[in-house]
């Protein structure tokens, strides 16, 4: 993998979002992705099913645990981490690599397990949290999504706090108050705009 991965003004060409359960980072990294469409988005892959809607990959390449054993064995991840305690989800080195030969900005969306690994393997590398206005506002996401039972929630609420306690870990938060307003400052800070 080359060294450099700073593009030809100098600039951070990967950028690393994490935040908790809920926050809305895939609405924000899909919005951004559509204002942006030269934007690089990683499709991991995870052993987790399909929710009604999702796509494989578009929205992720749902694998066996075998294949992503295999995988991971392989070296085909630039990370990976069971997530939530129960499905494995992992970052494939090869586009990411080819997005940043290609001087192309690229964001990975994952968590803060991968975001240590990543952190490791690519210093350059811009990491952002985003973080919701408080944390009864994350409550009330999780709920008015509807996507996962009371055990779930409350899984995802643990890994949450840990989440949140880890936020000056990276080098920025970005405060998802409102959509339009969070993907502005996202562009701004990758310098698309
Ligand atoms: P969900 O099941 O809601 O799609 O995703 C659950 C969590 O998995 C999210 O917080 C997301 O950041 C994380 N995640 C998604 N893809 C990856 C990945 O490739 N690596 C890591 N470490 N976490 C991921």
């Amino acid at each position: 993998m080359p060294r450099d991965r700073k593009n030809a003004d100098n600039l951070p060409t990967l950028t690393v979002i994490a935040g908790p359960t809920a926050v809305g980072k895939g609405t924000v990294v899909r919005e951004l992705i559509q204002r942006y469409p030269s934007v690089y988005l990683s499709v991991s892959a995870t052993t987790r099913p399909p929710r009604p809607g999702e796509i494989d990959g578009i929205h992720y390449h749902f694998v066996s645990e075998e294949e992503f054993s295999r995988r991971a064995a392989a070296g085909e991840f630039l990370e990976w981490a069971l997530v939530h305690g129960k499905y494995r989800y992992g970052t494939l080195r090869q586009p990411i690599e080819e997005a940043l030969a290609d001087h192309r900005p690229a964001i990975l969306e994952i968590d803060l397990d991968g975001v240590r690994q990543v952190k490791n393997t690519m210093p350059d590398a811009q990491f952002i949290f985003v973080a919701p206005p408080s944390w009864d506002e994350l409550v009330a996401r999780l709920v008015g999504r509807g996507t996962e039972g009371p055990e779930e929630r409350e899984r995802r609420l643990r890994t949450a706090r840990t989440e949140m306690a880890a936020a000056d870990e990276f080098d920025l938060i970005v405060v998802n108050d409102e959509v339009n307003r969070t993907v502005g400052e996202l562009a701004t800070l990758m310098r698309l705009t």
